[in-house]
């Protein structure tokens, strides 16, 4: 049975895409059978995963709107060693396209069943909002991953989305927790950052991974090379922390038995 997490946090640029494809691809490195759901119209999942955005006939749109099943539409991107349900513009239409359809927010659920026993991690990268789109990836999962960045304001973007957790695990989905805060970007000689990763261990406990994502410049450069830092780079000290993280990953779902 596959385990479902999305990546989540409503905030833009904190490192939910980089994460997915990293724990993607490093998850895929130690043997593991993975799909990456790229659930953002930008669709820099896709292009970071070695996936040209623009020449895919079937995205998770055609899935969502029922139109293709994930085996038809999922991709494997030999580059990385994962499959990739890709995303592109036409993403942006589904959200007013599904606000009058039935099951809207249990559309990606629905189809995931079909794929359940192909693989051992489905990771569904989050556009920057609590939209429709978010809301299929929270009522599919088992968990969140959620990316951030030791900053002031981080804490406080923060309630917004457990609170959107608490309700979808309420209304939709018993299934759906935190599964963890994973901090990201991180710059240990910044006294703030020290402080507020700090507060967040103070706040949420073993829900902070122990694994710490350095800020790493070639971490950045991958996707201009069009696959994640962990196959662009492996020796990176940024590549380094997600196998690490890919690992913690897998030790954390043993013990929580999902
Ligand atoms: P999001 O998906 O949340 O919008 P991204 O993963 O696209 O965020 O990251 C935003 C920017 O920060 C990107 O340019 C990315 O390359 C860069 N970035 C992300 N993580 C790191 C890191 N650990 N070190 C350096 N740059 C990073
Ligand atoms: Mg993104």
């Amino acid at each position: 049975m596959a385990k479902i997490f999305c990546v989540a946090n409503q905030k833009g640029g904190v490192g939910k895409t980089t994460s997915a494809v990293n724990l993607a691809a490093g998850l895929a490195k130690i043997g593991q059978r993975v799909l990456l759901v790229d659930l953002d119209p930008q669709g820099n999942a896709t292009m970071g995963s070695g996936v040209d955005k623009r020449a895919l006939e079937l995205t998770v749109y055609d899935v969502l709107l029922e139109n293709a099943s994930i085996k038809e539409a999922a991709v494997h991107s030999e580059q990385v060693g994962y499959h990739v349900l890709g995303a592109n513009r036409e993403l942006s239409g589904a959200e007013i396209e599904l606000v009058s359809l039935e099951r809207r927010n249990e559309r990606l659920k629905g189809a995931l069943k079909a794929v359940d026993g192909d693989y051992d991690f489905v990771l569904v990268d989050c556009p920057p909002s609590l939209s429709m789109l978010t809301l299929n990836g929270l009522c599919a999962a088992h968990g969140v991953v959620v990316p951030m960045q030791c900053e002031y304001f981080a804490l406080e973007g923060l309630t917004d989305l457990v609170n959107t957790i608490k309700q979808v695990h309420a209304n939709m989905n018993p299934d759906l927790e935190i599964i963890g805060l994973l901090r990201v970007m991180f710059d240990p000689r910044t006294t703030l950052q020290q402080q507020v990763s700090d507060q967040l261990k103070e706040h949420f406990g073993d829900k902070v991974f122990d694994t710490v994502i350095p800020r790493n410049v070639r971490l950045a450069e991958a996707p201009s090379y069009g696959v994640p830092g962990v196959v662009f780079d492996p020796s990176a000290k940024g590549s380094k922390a997600f196998i690490a993280f890919a690992k913690e990953m897998v030790a954390r779902i043993k013990k929580m038995r999902l």
